[in-house]
């Protein structure tokens, strides 16, 4: 059977703005059915993309394929691709069936598939009951509903959403993920999302492309970017991290390394490869890392000894900031459970800090 080819490819693009040199070497590939993220800070490119699959924008060098046939060049009506804008873009005196047969009614298709083809998406969008009413009558979020019933509705390969709940508030934009998750399946088709919020990358996407300065930096499901960062900016950008300098000073068997850190010695595991004499950076995510009283280390046992510093209680967890001899500090994140008397640490204490074995990452120095 032949290989699908990916819905959206993009080969070395590049984009350059007058003398602004937007986008490097941009390679990626969108398969169908995929919930794709562009995540990165602002100004990093993320929208670029989205304009130059949409058609909006020409690529300056490279190709941008749909479906395995190049459209680089074609303008946004001959692609199969819909974009959900940051405003909705609604027409405010039209209704919300008259706003989402919009796209129809510009093709000649009959008044009655019209009819149904807006209603089977206004029951997908749950805004049956509100069909006659007018944009300013709505939601927040059920104005965002409408605009994405519109994008649908002529049932397009992709669809690209351009941060698209960034103007709902907390609550209704978590309620609206939600939702935006459960259309997509529903629908089947590709969504490219943006966004700079990490947290909401992570809650939508089945990959993410995180960027850097016009750059791909690192391309992964939102477990392999958390737990297996590429470099530094990227483990940042995802979380909190605590980063330890460290020197290997034996290379071990089983992808193990000694390393020393602020003079003790850890065994470290990484596949990756490292000299000996190596400075190297430790990264540990606030909840991989395990605090003991000291009394309670074992002899040999390695760890780092630091006082708490401040407990800032979350809920269902408690967050410590620990400061080491050296003037150091770390963050630990544990869960909290009122039962467990391990868990009441107090300002000042001190704590022996080690880490659970194998998941740190490992960076060579940047
Ligand atoms: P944000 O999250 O702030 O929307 P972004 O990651 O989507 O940012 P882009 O809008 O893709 O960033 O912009 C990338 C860079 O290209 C920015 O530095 C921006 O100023 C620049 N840029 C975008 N459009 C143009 C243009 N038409 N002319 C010149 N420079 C542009």
């Amino acid at each position: 059977m032949k290989r699908q080819p990916p819905v959206i490819e993009l080969m070395n693009v590049d984009k350059v703005y007058d003398t602004y040199h937007a986008l490097h070497s941009i390679s990626l590939r969108i398969h169908n059915g995929e919930f794709f993220t562009l995540l990165g800070p602002s100004g990093c490119g993320k929208t670029t993309i989205l304009r130059l699959i949409a058609g909006f924008e020409n690529p300056t060098s490279g190709e941008i394929l749909l479906n395995g046939s190049v459209v680089t060049t074609l303008p946004p009506e001959k692609r199969q691709v819909n974009t959900v804008f940051q405003d909705y873009a609604l027409f405010p005196h039209m209704s919300v069936a008259q706003n989402i047969a919009f796209g129809l009614r510009m093709r000649s298709i009959s008044r009655d598939e019209i009819r149904e083809r807006v209603r089977t998406v206004l029951e997908k969008v749950d805004l049956t009951q509100h069909s006659n009413r007018y944009p300013h009558q709505l939601s927040g979020g059920q104005r965002q509903r409408v605009a994405l019933a519109r994008a649908v509705i002529n049932n397009p390969l992709v669809l690209l959403l351009d941060e698209p709940f960034s103007a709902l508030d907390l609550k209704l934009r978590r309620q609206m993920q939600k939702e935006m998750k459960d259309f997509q399946r529903q629908l089947g088709i590709t969504f490219v999302f943006v966004t700079h919020d990490q947290e909401e990358a992570f809650a939508l996407s089945d990959r993410i492309l995180v960027m850097e300065e016009g750059k791909a930096t690192q391309i992964g499901t939102p477990q392999e970017i958390y737990e297996e960062p590429a470099n530094m900016f990227v483990a940042r950008f995802v979380g909190d991290i605590n980063v330890l300098p460290g020197t290997v000073i034996a290379v071990l068997e089983n992808e193990r390394y000694l390393v020393s850190i602020y003079g003790e010695e850890f065994s470290i595991r990484s596949k990756k490869e490292f000299m000996l004499h190596e400075i190297i950076q430790v990264l540990i995510r606030p909840e991989d890392m395990r605090l003991n009283s000291i009394s309670a280390m074992s002899e040999g046992e390695p760890y780092l000894e630091g006082v708490i510093e401040e407990v800032i209680y979350k809920g269902a967890t408690v967050d410590l900031y620990i400061k080491l001899k050296n003037g150091e500090r770390l963050l630990a994140s544990e869960f909290f459970n009122e039962d467990d008397p391990d868990i009441d640490y107090f300002r000042g204490e001190p704590v022996a800090i080690a880490w659970v074995d194998g998941w740190e990452v490992v960076l060579h120095h940047e």
